[in-house]
Formats: structure tokens, C-alpha cells, sequence
């Protein structure tokens, strides 16, 4: 470029804007470099429908994390300097598929590092179980259709609005001291007919025993419903709810703000059920699953370490 610039002087006006140009544009990228920062994930999750896990991301000088999932916002949560993790739900009759995750991961020098994890949803085997009855005999009256439609609606409205902001912090707790009956996804086939899955965990507590919520939340819903009796609905912010089903009595009033551990009900028979138990389910982003899983998996809020990272 140089030896055009002296050999030609006509030209070398447009060849000197030309060059500039060209230097300019060479330069461009290096000041604006997006030099990929180190940054630690997952490349991929392999889910069990119905089970939820932690999605981990850690970089050095990593200010947030956002991401997308299936056009839904995936809320990330600071768990420790540079580490960020988010939990996965996948719904308990989702079909196996494979779906992205698409992160943008920023660093404190306001660079930023786009990622993506693709989530395999795999298939699992839940109990079944075949019964045949007289026709006719589970039908149900026009009041009591009635009564699971509002039933519905009021856990529809409930699910509808959650908080943005996070009021759960690990570890969640047994919200009742008894083992689950390992019942959740389980179904029924009624004279050939697949009923609805068991969306939850029933834990065979006596009829009085206090139960706890199992963290953090807003009271969303306290009502007597046909299926579920006494029940009530906590927000825990971020998409995850906890509910509570077939209570004897009350403890807390809708609207009202419980931490871990408080007495929000005492557990009963109340609603269509056969003896008394606690069914204890959880909601995430819309998909059901096991609530069980928030007390073996979650480490959000209470690990320090960024040990337990998964590489990419
Ligand atoms: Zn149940």
C-alpha cells in the first residue's frame, strides 16, 4: 500500500482514505475484541420428566447470567462470587425431546460470552395400575363438575402472576416429618382409561400434624376445593410454587409473607381422598415436579463453594 501511495500521486488521495479505511476496519475488531472469557457449563442436561436439576455457570469476574428457554426467561441466582445457577423442571408427561438453553453469561469488564445448553428430556417410567369398575361408578354429579371447574380456575389464577424475585434460599425442608410414599406420576388405568398422573407426593401424616413450609413464600391461595380439600399455595418467587393439599385446618391468611419452617396448616383428610395424608407437590415454570427433588438437589442459596461445578 505504502509503495502505491509514492508511485502514484493521483491516486494517492483516494489510496490514503482507502488505506485509513481498511486500517480503521483492522482495528475495529481489536478494540472491540469479544475475546471469549473462560467460562464453565454444562453443554448439556439430561433430565428424567417430572425431576428438576441445577444448571451451574462459572466464570471468573462473572457479574449475571440470563437466559432463554424455550422463549421463557430462565432466572439465574448468584450462589457464590462468579457462580451462578438456575433449576431446570421438566413437566411429568413431557415427551422425550431436546430442547436449547440459550445463556449470556457478563463479566465485570462488561464483556459478554453467549453459551447454550441443550436439554435432553428423557423418558421415565412411572407405577401404573389397572382397575376395572362398574361403569358409571367414579361418575360425577353437575355440582360436583362445577365445583373442579372453579377448582381450576382458582389454581390457574393462583399460578398466574409469580414473583420475580426469589424468596427461596437451600435447603428446603420436609414440610411434615413422614417419608413420601413414592406416589408422585403415579396413574391409574380405569376400565382401559388412563387417568390423570399423581402430581405430587403424599406423606402419611396423622391427621393434626403441623405442617411447615417448606421454605420461604407468599401465601397465594388458602380454599376448600372437590379434589384437593383444605388447601394452600405458596410463591416462592422466580416460577416455583409449593402446594399443600387435604389440610384440617389453616394456620396463615392468603397475601401473607412465611418463612421456612413456619406452621402454615395442620394436615387432615379433607377433599376426594381415601385416609389421611399430606399430598405435597411443587410447580416449576408450569411444569410439575417432584417436590422432593428441591430437598435432594438444590444447593441455590446455601452452597459457598464453586466445587461442585459442572464442566463443559
Ligand atoms: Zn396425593
Amino acid at each position: 500500500m505504502a509503495k502505491r501511495l509514492v508511485a502514484s500521486k493521483a491516486k494517492s488521495d483516494m489510496s490514503t482514505v482507502r488505506a485509513l479505511v481498511i486500517l480503521l476496519c483492522l482495528s475495529a475488531p481489536a478494540v472491540h475484541a469479544t475475546q471469549p472469557f473462560p467460562l464453565n457449563w454444562p453443554s448439556r442436561l439430561k433430565i428424567p420428566r417430572g425431576e428438576i436439576v441445577e444448571l451451574k455457570v462459572y466464570g471468573e469476574g462473572l457479574s449475571s447470567v440470563e437466559a432463554q428457554w424455550a422463549e421463557r426467561n430462565l432466572p439465574f441466582y448468584a450462589v457464590a462470587p462468579g457462580l451462578f445457577a438456575a433449576i431446570v423442571g421438566i413437566d411429568l408427561e413431557a415427551k422425550p425431546g431436546v430442547s436449547k438453553i440459550t445463556i449470556t453469561a457478563t463479566n465485570d469488564a462488561g464483556r459478554q460470552r453467549r453459551a447454550e445448553t441443550t436439554v435432553q428430556t428423557l423418558s421415565k417410567a412411572f407405577r401404573q395400575e389397572s382397575f376395572t369398575v362398574a361403569a358409571g361408578f367414579d361418575q360425577l354429579s353437575p355440582d360436583a363438575l362445577e365445583l373442579i371447574r372453579i377448582e381450576r380456575a382458582d389454581f390457574a389464577l393462583a399460578f398466574s402472576t409469580p414473583a420475580a424475585e426469589r424468596f427461596w434460599e437451600a435447603p428446603f425442608i420436609r414440610p411434615v416429618p413422614q417419608e413420601s410414599s413414592s406416589s408422585f406420576g403415579y396413574r391409574r388405568i380405569i376400565n382401559g382409561k388412563l387417568r390423570a398422573p399423581h402430581t405430587g407426593a403424599d406423606l402419611r401424616a396423622p391427621i393434626g400434624t403441623e405442617v411447615l413450609a417448606t421454605n420461604h413464600g407468599r401465601v397465594v391461595l388458602t380454599g376448600n376445593y372437590f379434589f384437593a380439600g383444605q388447601s394452600i399455595v405458596l410463591d416462592h418467587g422466580g416460577g416455583l410454587y409449593t402446594m399443600y393439599f387435604h389440610l384440617s385446618e389453616f394456620k396463615v391468611d392468603a397475601g401473607t409473607m412465611v418463612r421456612r419452617g413456619d406452621v402454615i396448616a395442620l394436615s387432615g383428610m379433607s377433599g376426594r381422598v381415601t385416609g389421611p395424608h399430606l399430598h405435597w407437590a411443587a410447580r416449576l415454570g408450569n411444569a410439575r415436579v417432584d417436590p422432593m427433588g428441591l430437598i435432594e438437589k438444590i444447593s441455590i442459596g446455601q452452597s459457598r463453594e464453586p466445587g461442585s461445578v459442572v464442566g463443559n
